[in-house]
């Protein structure tokens, strides 16, 4: 593929271009569809520690409402851009869809290095991205959650900007919070339960037995180590290999994942760590291990390494990790695929039970959220499997039917198209 072709964008829309294929909707709704409805760009002036003052440019698109007010993650990398925000932005559309939640999608973003910013020019930033676009912010607007290198400290700083210039308290105007200012029990490991829920049910539905299961996890941070703690706490897995953006460790006998997790806390990476070989994030892919977790960023299994992906399912737990090029392959080898936006859901889905109770000011227990993730989770894999069964199309494009006909039809019935 060329780099054009790796655009996440133009990917995002080849893939809504299938969906309507598909159902054969008609133009107008294609085309609005297929771009984002709303997009900021700003640019952020940040005090840095040393007295001099950096600028940093930052994002946020608001792709559609039609389902209800826009939602979606803040991520701070180097390589942020205009382009991944608003293909995560689509993404987010068919996310909420997909689970059946009344939200529609939107992303924002900062172009930095996290890495090299201390703890308050980090506060500084986020307060920073506030002010330059709070006013399109609100619960009844658009709702920002941490995603890539943004933490719960993060969205409280934000969340107290906001207040502080609104004057009156609105915890729901960002999720993910820490908990004790308004989060929710479970948001911190939501995305990986998620996850481990679809493959869950992926395991029945291909009858895969469970307890003798591995899995390899590329991007061990915070969606990868939590799908390695909770796919063995649920399904009794093995977690043999992991890898984050400095390498990555493998024993096939299986890695103890809580010294793993605590290795990563002191050392910063998963290289180094004892009674495991070194793999690199490329052959850590190839590995033939039960299920594959993609935890990292986009484009990682592409139309040149899908054919040696060994794995009898991928769980999409990143956004964006197979090109369409490798989606077809993979299908073809009967490489079971649970699709980003239905395996990553688990996160918004627990991020819109923190709005919910923000609204209410009355908090679930950690059981109850659980239990309703789960049914959300359960039963948007199901309505996929079974799209996927009958119209015999891979889980990806029926996942995309099931959203971009829900979107279409809110689209509609607001007399939009
Ligand atoms: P994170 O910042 O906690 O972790 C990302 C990890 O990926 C880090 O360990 C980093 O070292 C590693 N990484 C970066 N570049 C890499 C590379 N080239 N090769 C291998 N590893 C690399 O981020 P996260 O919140 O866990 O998000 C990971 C993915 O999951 C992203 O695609 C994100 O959009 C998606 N996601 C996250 C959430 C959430 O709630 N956190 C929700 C939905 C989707």
């Amino acid at each position: 593929m060329s780099n054009e072709q790796l655009n996440p964008f133009a990917i995002a829309q080849s893939q809504l271009d299938t969906a309507a294929d598909i159902l054969g909707l008609d133009d107008s709704t294609r085309q609005l569809l297929r771009e984002p409805m709303r997009e900021f760009v700003v640019t952020i002036p940040v005090k840095m520690d040393d007295g001099s003052t950096k600028v940093f440019k930052g994002y946020r698109v608001q792709y559609n409402n039609s389902r209800g007010p826009t939602k979606g993650g803040l991520r701070w990398h180097p390589d942020e851009n205009i382009d991944t925000v608003r293909a995560l932005a689509a993404w987010m559309t068919w996310k909420t869809a997909i689970v059946d939640i009344p939200l529609g999608g939107g992303k924002g973003g900062v172009t930095c290095n996290p890495k090299e910013l201390s703890e308050t020019e980090k506060e500084r930033l986020a307060r920073g991205y506030i002010r330059a676009v709070g006013k399109i912010l609100g619960v009844t607007q658009d709702v920002p959650a941490p995603d890539v290198y943004t933490t719960p400290q993060i969205m409280a700083w934000m969340m107290d900007e906001y207040e502080t210039l609104r004057g009156e308290a609105h915890p729901g105007v960002i999720t993910g919070k820490p908990i004790g200012i308004g989060g929710s029990q479970g948001r911190g490991d939501a995305t990986a339960r998620g996850g481990v829920y679809t493959v869950r049910e992926a395991f029945k539905a291909l009858n895969i037995d469970a307890s003798k299961a591995t899995c390899a996890i590329q991007g061990f941070g915070n969606a990868g180590q939590h799908a390695a703690k909770i796919s063995k706490e649920l399904l009794g897995m093995k977690t043999v290999a992991a890898s984050d953006s400095k390498g990555g460790v493998y024993n096939k006998n299986g890695l103890d994942v809580d010294a793993l997790v605590e290795h990563k806390l002191k050392t910063g990476s998963v290289v180094g760590f004892s009674g495991a070989d070194s793999i690199s994030n490329e052959d850590l892919l190839e590995l033939d291990t039960t299920v594959i977790f993609p935890a990292a960023l986009e484009n990682v299994i592409t139309g040149s390494n899908a054919k040696n992906i060994k794995a009898n399912i991928v769980c999409e737990l990143a956004n964006g990790p197979s090109t369409p090029d490798a989606d077809d392959i993979l299908y073809d080898n009967g490489v079971f695929v649970i699709p980003d936006f239905l395996a990553n859901a688990g996160g918004v889905t627990v991020s819109y039970f923190e709005q919910v109770q923000n609204t209410y000011n009355y908090y679930w227990t950690l059981e109850q959220i659980h239990e309703q993730l789960d049914r959300k989770m359960t039963h948007a894999f199901k309505g996929t499997y079974e799209v996927s069964k009958s119209k015999s199309i891979n889980m990806r494009k029926a996942a995309y039917v099931i959203s971009v006909d829900r979107v279409a039809k809110a689209c509609k019935l607001r007399g939009w198209v």
